[in-house]
């Protein structure tokens, strides 16, 4: 299990940190079926790799009960910035994913479609989660943390500015709407999957003993 530091405003979050890995074992990086729990402040992001069948895992921790936290569609806590992830590493992924975006998501057969749109969604809300670090209209030196976080700044200020961030939102927001044929789909968000032994809600007593088996 690898272990993240900071804490998790939701359980999307948590999907979504997961999501910024590929496989240890094998390196593949294809959307994986997480499954989610927790026991008191120990949470947990598993799932078996498609590939390779390697099980991986990523451990949070935090305090209060994400089980039914909310967050708004294409957001991954409250107007507050991630704990966990710092503004460079939602540029990385950004970057990391733009390339493997259809330029012509129209032309996809609708399970492609589907695939494309997923990825689209994860572009916007590393964007919406991006925006939430902007203090005025630039991303603060104090907000980065890392080395490479302070040298893409100073190499590439703009995507950490207010007007960068407003574009691609727009870009992306238009590039999300729905062909014709994908309507009914369009509405459609995954919802973090829950352990089946921990889908008991809020009982804690219940994550408990769950958290045993894992
Ligand atoms: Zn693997």
């Amino acid at each position: 299990m690898i272990a993240i530091t900071g804490t998790p405003r939701s359980l999307f979050e948590m999907e979504f940190v997961a999501g910024m890995f590929a496989c240890e074992t094998c390196g593949d990086w294809r959307p994986v079926d997480w499954r989610t729990g927790g026991t008191h402040a120990d949470w947990l992001v598993h799932a078996a790799c498609p590939r390779c069948a390697s099980e991986r895992a990523y451990g949070f921790r935090c305090e209060i009960d994400l089980i039914d936290v909310e967050v708004a569609d294409l957001e991954l806590g409250g107007p507050e910035p991630s704990q966990i992830l710092e503004p460079f590493e939602l540029v990385r992924e950004i970057d990391r994913l733009v390339p493997t975006i259809a330029s012509a998501p129209e032309l996809l057969d609708r399970d492609a479609w589907e695939t494309n749109h997923l990825v689209v969604d994860r572009v916007r809300t590393a964007l919406a989660e991006l925006e939430k670090f902007l203090v005025g209209d630039a991303i603060p030196a104090e907000s980065h943390r890392s080395a490479a976080a302070h040298i893409d700044r100073a190499m590439r200020a703009e995507r950490y500015q207010r007007a960068w961030i407003r574009d691609e939102r727009a870009h992306w927001e238009a590039n999300g709407s729905s062909p014709p044929t994908a309507r009914s789909h369009r509405s459609a968000r995954s919802t973090p999957r829950r352990s089946p032994l921990t889908a008991s809600g809020s009982n804690r007593t219940a994550r408990a003993v769950a958290g045993s088996s894992w």
